[in-house]
């Protein structure tokens, strides 16, 4: 008893050999692997704005202080720049926030595709894991019987 499935990449259907076979051909595992990688790359893209934005945050943070030293500000300009320094670092936080929204949303995406991966290869496995398992019901049903069948033989 083979089971067959769907090919994880072209969805072609397959007979599948062991459990963890997810793709038709090596064609697919080749191609399905350079797109998991694409995928990757283009989630750490998406990442790395929101590190980015927490470092200039830092480096705003030290432009205070810097500033404060090196330049010789009147009362009220120094406040304008504060004001400034605040709608900037307000723009930068919801900025962050729509960025961390977006990760979270990737993540989510990220865990449900991995889940239902795991259930396939769940699937499989499991069929697998039950063939041996009524075999060995099976043989030993056989052997039980075979062995009551040899003892009464001697026994009479
Ligand atoms: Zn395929």
């Amino acid at each position: 008893m083979r089971k067959t499935r769907k090919c994880a990449f072209c969805g072609k259907e397959f007979t599948c050999n062991s459990g963890s076979q997810r793709y038709c051909s090596e064609h697919c595992a080749e191609a399905a692997k350079a797109q998991r990688k694409k995928r990757q790359q283009d989630f750490l893209k998406a990442v790395q704005p929101v590190i980015d934005i927490a470092n200039i945050d830092n480096v705003l943070k030290d432009a205070h202080t810097k500033l404060k030293v090196s330049v010789n500000v009147a009362d009220a300009d120094w406040q304008k720049i504060q004001d400034l320094f605040d709608q900037e670092h307000k723009w930068m936080l919801a900025k962050m926030q729509e960025h961390i929204r977006e990760v979270n949303g990737m993540f989510v995406e990220e865990r449900r595709r991995v889940q239902k991966r795991y259930k396939e290869y769940d699937g499989c496995y499991l069929g697998h894991y039950a063939q041996w398992f009524f075999f060995t019901i099976g043989f030993s049903v056989v052997a039980g019987g075979l062995a009551i069948l040899i003892s009464r033989y001697y026994s009479l």
